[in-house]
């Protein structure tokens, strides 16, 4: 090989390199536990949720310390109610379980977007929180070009996912599920 044809070659080794896109993200469903878990609506690291208009209520990790000791690192879906907020109806929520690679969290958090226009917040009021299903590992954007816009991206489609598959047969049924009858 002459040596531009190989300078050309290495070249073009570099450039694919620096262009390579990130993965797409695919969403599974699968159906999981469920879960049924109770306890108070906590501040989290109040690292701008809200702000990309997705805000999380995350559960006291009190009440997930062993019970959720199998549960893969994710996105999910599943039910949720808050005691005195929202007519105490059983909404449709989409949530995460894990450390989210976004903000190195050290800690383990289950956060939940609740499809509810909520008129306060409701910091402190106990949620009930049934996850039903799975639906993808957590992703991280860094390797995006916009990793934050990649991020609202991502969320903004698991909202829209995990609502229609809350929708199917085999996930619609939890929302009369006894847990959220029960005090
Ligand atoms: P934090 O980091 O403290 O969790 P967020 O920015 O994630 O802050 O906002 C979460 C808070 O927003 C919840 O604790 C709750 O009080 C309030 N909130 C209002 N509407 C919703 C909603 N639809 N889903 C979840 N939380 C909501
Ligand atoms: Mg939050």
């Amino acid at each position: 090989m002459r040596l531009s044809a190989l300078a050309l070659v290495i070249a073009s080794v570099i450039a694919t390199e620096a262009v390579t896109t990130p993965m797409p993200i695919e969403r599974v469903i699968r159906a999981v536990g469920p879960h049924r878990l109770k306890g108070a609506v906590v501040q989290g690291f109040q690292r701008g949720s809200k702000q990309l208009g997705w805000p999380t209520a995350n559960l006291d990790p009190k009440v997930f310390t062993t019970s959720l000791d199998d549960a893969e690192e994710g996105v999910y879906v599943g039910w949720a109610a808050i005691d005195g907020h929202g007519g105490g109806a059983v909404h449709k929520a989409v949530l995460s379980i894990g450390w989210n690679p976004v903000y190195q969290n050290k800690e383990r958090t289950v956060e939940a977007y609740i499809c509810h226009d909520f008129d306060e917040d409701f910091y402190g009021a106990q949620m009930k929180l049934l996850i039903c299903a799975f639906f993808r590992p957590q992703a991280d954007f860094k390797d995006y070009e916009k990793p934050f816009e990649a991020l609202i991206e991502a969320i903004t489609t698991d909202v829209a996912f995990g609502k229609a598959a809350l929708d199917s047969d085999a996930l619609k049924g939890f929302r009369e599920d006894g847990f959220f009858a029960a005090s």
